[in-house]
């Protein structure tokens, strides 16, 4: 048991209140201290301070806590401990690659150099030796919520610049880069599982023209409804992918030729039944689509490319068949002629 003196007792039952503002996810510690009075202090401390605590008084009921994923990011051990102590709860701590980081702050009785430095390189950002200061307390505290706060940051840059990546900032779709990788998985998958699968080339025809008469803010307003009905068109599992300038891929997971038809055909509808309101009227607007797609369990295995390709030649036919129509492309061979006018 660590016994604290009176004075400081007396010191720390009345600390400073902490910097104000509301507990982020961050503003969580667990706290493992075997001495109850000890531990009580320590938690009205960290309630002052704005944290949402859990405390326990042993290191196997630390170690159970730690392995939540919503464990607290802070965490307070005390060295000595029956169960497990400090020193053990930072190793396993540090041996899970998983999860975020979590700050560990040792509290010790022990002062010896030697003992400091086997805390540290058991995976402790920080130790006090007891008894310490309530005010250094927090100080060391603060500073590790700003390494805590500065990891979290950078985690959300990350996540933004992945977001940002793979993404038309436009339409918010997959970008080409993407959308070619959903397709790879699902054309390996199937290459394992023998799974249907169905891909769609769409482009809105004469979008040029759009373009032209109305300007390109017309132009992205249309690029973006066509988004918005495609997006709710589809099934939840299907991806849709802004492929090229008014050109998207649409990838149909477990979806034989039979239903990718149907799909396809609803996806022109969605488009073609409805003008699309701009600020400067109602434009009418029209899809060619073409379809590439492979019954379950048919022998014949397409790589990426070719799905692409086939897909790509079906939009042509239906693009010189007269526009506004779905073609499917059969086996190897897209049905119809390819036609030179891409419009
Ligand atoms: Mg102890």
């Amino acid at each position: 048991m660590n016994k604290i003196p009176a004075e400081l007792a007396e010191q720390i039952v009345d600390p400073k209140p902490g910097p104000g503002g509301k507990a982020s996810a961050l503003n969580t510690v667990l706290i493992a201290e075997d001495d109850p009075l000890f531990l009580c202090l320590l938690e009205r401390w960290f309630k002052r301070w704005d944290y949402r605590v859990t405390a326990v008084e042993n290191g196997l009921d630390a170690w159970e806590v730690l392995q939540k994923e919503d464990a607290p990011q802070l965490a307070i051990l005390d060295w000595m401990m029956p169960g497990m102590d400090g020193i053990e709860l930072c190793r396993r701590i540090r041996s899970r690659d998983q999860g975020p980081y979590r700050y560990v702050l040792l509290l010790t009785a022990r002062d010896d150099p030697r003992d400091v430095v086997a805390g540290l390189e058991a995976g402790a950002d920080d130790y006090l030796t007891k008894p310490f200061d309530v005010d250094e307390l927090h100080a060391r505290v603060r500073t590790g919520k700003r390494i805590l706060d500065l990891q979290a940051a950078l985690i959300h840059a990350q996540a933004d610049l992945q977001h940002a990546a793979a993404h038309d900032p436009l339409t918010g779709l997959w970008n080409r880069g993407a959308i070619l990788d959903w397709l790879r998985r699902e054309v390996s998958r199937r290459q394992r599982t023998g799974d249907a699968l169905g891909v769609i080339m769409a482009d809105i025809d004469r979008f040029k023209k759009i373009n032209d008469t109305h300007g390109h803010l017309i132009g992205d307003a249309v690029l973006q409804e066509v988004t918005r009905r495609l997006a709710v068109n589809v099934r939840p599992y299907d991806v849709v992918g802004r492929y090229g300038g008014e050109e998207f891929l649409i990838v149909l997971p477990g979806c034989n030729p039979p239903d990718s038809a149907v799909a396809a055909e609803r996806l022109r509808q969605c488009i073609a039944d409805k003008t699309i309101e701009t600020r400067i009227g109602q434009i009418p607007v029209t899809l060619s689509l073409g379809l590439a797609s492979m019954e379950q369990g048919e022998k014949e295995t397409l790589d990426c490319e070719t799905f692409v390709r086939y897909a790509d030649e079906a939009l042509y036919a239906a693009k010189s068949r007269g526009r506004n129509r779905v073609e499917t492309a059969e086996g190897s061979r897209a049905v119809g002629s390819k036609a030179t006018d891409h419009g």
